[in-house]
């Protein structure tokens, strides 16, 4: 993110870490609170996530949501929804009122409409900023100066034809009864394909959570990410014994090492313990436990 960027990245997490741990507080489930923690952040138009997203390549907002509970494995995933204001309500509703985990486009709007959520029009989810980028993007790819969706350098090139800025939004919980849970939820790449799902919402990519293990969220370059299921490899090495904390570092390091993709982490053990890595230049998080809470956007370069 931009250095301009950094102040609005810190509120956006203080209210969704806000948000969040007054419901674990009040005796609310770990779906709950994430639940929760994420819909602030997709009501952030700060974040790639609800409106505000990225935009795909004909100037439309499509977003994916997976939300995951550790006690049950409970699951509810939407992907390529465009008229849902909060995908992650929208993925709560599948994993309370459906026998199946995934919906897709119009089939996930109906469901959620069904299921007493009001539909938005896609451009009321379109802001000027994400025009703009999307404008510069396409000018910058019809220049030949790359492509713009996160397969570019680290540090970019000037006119924006590196990696941009990615800020998918996630959370994992921990409840008073034990239980985990994680969400992910995410306007995708910027300039992508119509139709093109990410890591995000997909079961065990970018979320994945069960008591057993640890709860995850990922963000970064989504088809990377995909093909190594790095959200369970990430929480099997937890069930195997590692510290969520080394299990983070490992991930990201095998993220990079195998296909040298870009990402951060989020990692939480049933115990309390968590941890968190990337290797993008900046990450935003933020960590509420009873003694506290603690913000930060880290740094790698
Ligand atoms: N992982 C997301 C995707 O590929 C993008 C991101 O995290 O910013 O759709």
């Amino acid at each position: 993110m931009p250095d301009d960027a950094i102040v609005a990245h810190e509120n956006g997490i203080a209210n969704a870490l806000a948000a969040g741990y007054g419901l674990l507080e009040r005796g609310a489930s770990a779906v709950d609170a994430v639940e929760a923690a994420v819909a602030v952040m997709e009501d952030d138009e700060t974040f790639d996530a609800g409106r505000g997203s990225f935009l795909t390549q004909d100037g439309r907002v499509q977003m994916d949501a997976l939300l995951m509970n550790g006690e049950n494995l409970r699951t509810g995933g939407v992907a390529c929804v465009e008229r849902i204001r909060n995908p992650i309500h929208a993925a709560r509703l599948v994993l309370d009122h459906s026998p199946h985990v995934y919906f897709v486009g119009t089939g996930a709007e109906r469901f959620a409409r069904q299921h007493g959520m009001a539909l938005c029009d896609n451009m009321e989810l379109v802001i000027p900023r994400e025009q703009e980028r999307l404008y510069r993007a396409q000018a910058d790819e019809r220049a030949g100066l790359g492509d713009t969706t996160f397969s570019g350098p680290l540090d970019g090139v000037a006119g924006g034809g590196g990696m941009d800025s990615h800020d998918t939004v996630g959370a994992v919980a921990l409840d008073a009864q034990g239980n985990i849970a994680a969400g992910t939820s995410t306007g995708g790449t910027l300039n992508k394909a119509p139709g093109r799902v990410g890591d995000s919402s997909l079961i065990g990519c970018g979320c994945y959570a069960d008591n057993l293990s640890a709860a995850v969220s990922l963000t970064g370059w989504g088809e990377p990410i995909m093909k190594l299921v790095l959200g369970k490899w990430a929480v099997d090495r937890v069930a195997a014994g590692a510290s969520p904390e080394a299990a983070a570092q490992e991930a990201i390091a095998y993220l990079f090492d195998r296909l040298g993709g870009h990402g951060g982490i989020i990692l939480l053990g049933p115990d309390g313990r968590f941890g968190l890595a990337h290797n993008t230049p900046r990450m935003a998080w933020g960590v509420q436990t009873p003694a506290g809470a603690q913000l930060g956007v880290t740094r790698n370069l």
